[in-house]
C-alpha cells in the first residue's frame, strides 16, 4: 500500500516540483544519474535528460551537485503522544522526521496510556490527520497496558487502523504470552515488532556490560540480555509461522541468531539504530554519559562492525532510528538515574553518511536502500523515485557541514546523542507522499517557472 493511503497525515497541496539536474540515486529501482526530476501533482512524473524537464507550471529547484534520493521511513519513532507532550508531539515530531528527510514513519504505543484499545488508535490518527506533516503509522501495544500478562484486543485493534504491534520500551517476558500474540497475529495480521530483552538477566544494568563498565564500576547489561530472547522468539515465530520484527539489534550475538533464523526461513526481519552503528561503550566515558544512555545500550566495537555486517548483507534490511524525545529534566540527572533514549530523525543520514559512508564502510547505495527499508516489513511500499510513484525524495548535499544543534531543533527535545558534532550531508527539502514537507531555512531556492 502506497504511504499516502496507508498512513495518516495533514492535508496539503499536491507537490509540482522540478528538481534540475539533480544527481539520482535509487538504488532498488536502479536509477543513477544525472537527470531533472519532475514531479506533476505530487507524482513523479518524469526523469527527464538534464536541463530538459517541462518545468512549466511548476517550482524550479537548481540541484546541479545535490542528490536526489528515494525518501527515507523510519519503523520505529516515539512521538510522546499522548500524555508526554512537553517531549514531543505529532506536530514537533513529524517535523523533525521531515527535516531528516522522512516520508513516513511509526509511531510507537508506549504512551501515557499506552496506545491499548481501538478508541486511543482512532483518537491517534485524527490527531495526525490534523497536525502531521509526514505521514504517519500507529503501533498498538501487544498487551494490555504493556503490562505483559493479558494481550490486547488485537484483531480490534487492526480494524481500527494499527499498523501494527509493540510493547517497545518493554519486553514481553512471558513465552506463554509471546506465543498466544504470534497466534493471534497470524489470524490478524500486522507485524509485531520486538523489544527485545530479558528483564532478569538486564537487571538494574545502565550500560553494556565488558570492561568499560567494569572499569567504571557501573551495573551491566550482557549482550545475551537481547540475544537470548531473539533465539526465543524466532523459535516460536517458526512454530507458529507468524511474522516478527526485531527492534535495534545491538549485540553481535543478536546478529547471528537473526541470520540464522532467515537462513532456516522464519518469517522475521530485523532492525538497526545509528547510534548502535557510529558508536561504542567507550563514549560513556566521555564528559557527559547521559548523552550516551539508551536501551539496549551502545556495546562494543566487535558488536558495532557485526552490525555494519548485518547491514551488508541483509540480515538487517533497515535502519530505524528510535528517535526517543526527554526533557533536560529527565536528563539532567546523576547516569544511573537519567532516562535512556536519544533522538535521531533529524540527523541519521547526516551521521551515517559521516560516519559510515565517507571512510568507507560501507557505500551511499547501501546507506540510501537502508534507510527506506523499514516500510516493507510493516507490509508498506517502499519509496522509491521511479516514473509514476508517488513523490517521496530527499534531496541532500553531500558536500554540506554543519554543527548539529547550533541552529536548534525541530523536535521539541534536545537530546540528541550528536548534538554539538559536524557532520558532512544535509537533508535540504523533502517530499513526502507528494507534498513538500521540509525545505531547509538557508537553502534558497531557485525561482519559480
Ligand atoms: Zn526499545
Amino acid at each position: 500500500m502506497s504511504l499516502a493511503d496507508a498512513l495518516d497525515m495533514r492535508p496539503g497541496e499536491d507537490a509540482n516540483v522540478v528538481l534540475r539536474r539533480a544527481s539520482v540515486l535509487d538504488p532498488v529501482a536502479g536509477i543513477e544519474g544525472v537527470h531533472d526530476v519532475v514531479v506533476r501533482d505530487g507524482r513523479i512524473a518524469e526523469l527527464a535528460a538534464p536541463g530538459e524537464g517541462e518545468a512549466e507550471g511548476a517550482e524550479l529547484v537548481e540541484a546541479e551537485g545535490l542528490h536526489a534520493f528515494p525518501a527515507f521511513f523510519d519503523p520505529h519513532v516515539h512521538l510522546r503522544a499522548p500524555g508526554q507532550e512537553h517531549k514531543e508531539d505529532v506536530e514537533t515530531g513529524t517535523r523533525a522526521a521531515a527535516a531528516g528527510g522522512y516520508c513516513g514513519i511509526l509511531a510507537m504505543a508506549n504512551t501515557e496510556p499506552p496506545v491499548s484499545t481501538a478508541a486511543d488508535v482512532v483518537a491517534l490518527r485524527e490527531l495526525a490527520r490534523a497536525d502531521a506533516s509526514v505521514p504517519v503509522g500507529f503501533l498498538a501495544t501487544v498487551t494490555r497496558e504493556m503490562a505483559g500478562e493479558e494481550l490486547t484486543e488485537m484483531v480490534e485493534l487492526r480494524e481500527a487502523g494499527a499498523l501494527g504491534f509493540s510493547d517497545d520500551g518493554l519486553p514481553i517476558a512471558s513465552a506463554r504470552v509471546m506465543r498466544r500474540a504470534l497466534q493471534y497475529q497470524r489470524l490478524c495480521g500486522g507485524t509485531i515488532a520486538l523489544h527485545e530483552e530479558d528483564p532478569e538477566l538486564s537487571g538494574d544494568g545502565v550500560m553494556h556490560e565488558g570492561p568499560v563498565s567494569a572499569a567504571l564500576g557501573l551495573a551491566g547489561i550482557p549482550s545475551v540480555s537481547e540475544s537470548t530472547t531473539i533465539a526465543r522468539d524466532a523459535a516460536l515465530a517458526a512454530y507458529e509461522d507468524a511474522r516478527i520484527h526485531v527492534q535495534h539489534l545491538s549485540a553481535a550475538e543478536s546478529v547471528e541468531i537473526v541470520r540464522a533464523a532467515k537462513a532456516a526461513g522464519v518469517r522475521i526481519s530485523a532492525e538497526a539504530s545509528p547510534h548502535h552503528l557510529c558508536l561504542t561503550d567507550e563514549a560513556v566515558r566521555s564528559l557527559d554519559p547521559r548523552r550516551f544512555k539508551m536501551n539496549p545500550p551502545l556495546r562494543s566495537e566487535a558488536d558495532r562492525q557485526a552490525l555494519i555486517a548485518g547491514l551488508r548483507d541483509g540480515t538487517i534490511e533497515c535502519i530505524a532510528t528510535d528517535h526517543a524525545p526527554h526533557s533536560s529534566e529527565e536528563k539532567d540527572v546523576p547516569f544511573e538515574q537519567a532516562a535512556m533514549g536519544v533522538t535521531g530523525l533529524e540527523t541519521a543520514f547526516a551521521a551515517l553518511h559521516t560516519e559510515l559512508v565517507l571512510p568507507g564502510a560501507i557505500g551511499l547505495e547501501l546507506l540510501v536502500e537502508r534507510l527506506a527499508g523499514g516500510a516493507a516489513p510493516f507490509g508498506l511500499d517502499r519509496p522509491t523515485l521511479a516514473p509514476g510513484a508517488e513523490a517521496n525524495v530527499a534531496l541532500c548535499d553531500l558536500a554540506a557541514e554543519w554543527t548539529v544543534g547550533e541552529d536548534g531543533y525541530e523536535s521539541r527535545s534536545q537530546n540528541s546523542w550528536c548534538a554539538g558534532r559536524t557532520l558532512t550531508g544535509r537533508v535540504l527539502m523533502t517530499l513526502a507522499a507528494g507534498r513538500v514537507a521540509f525545505r531547509l531555512r538557508s537553502f534558497s531556492l531557485g525561482v519559480a517557472a
